[in-house]
């Protein structure tokens, strides 16, 4: 009879797997992230404050807009 001894070999496991899995949603990401920091409701026709140009939203009040960087306010009309 003979007896054979398996080892297991040591395995190297490197970390970072899960980074390369992430690409391609990182616009979306972004963007949700923009709409959910700003508070309140999430308005889904949120605007770009004219003044810091696109990328900065206006935070949606009652009847106004209202940019959080450059306090530029926009007041809307109930329709
Ligand atoms: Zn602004």
């Amino acid at each position: 009879m003979v007896k054979q001894e398996s080892r297991p070999k040591p395995e190297t496991k490197k970390g970072g797997g899960a980074k390369a899995r992430k690409e391609g949603q990182k616009e979306d990401r972004k963007l949700s992230a923009l709409y959910e920091s700003s508070g309140e409701k999430v308005a889904r026709k949120n605007r770009f404050c004219p003044k810091c140009g696109p990328g900065t939203f206006l935070g949606k009040h009652k009847d106004r807009l209202v940019c959080g960087r450059c306090r530029y306010v926009e007041y809307q009309k109930t329709i």
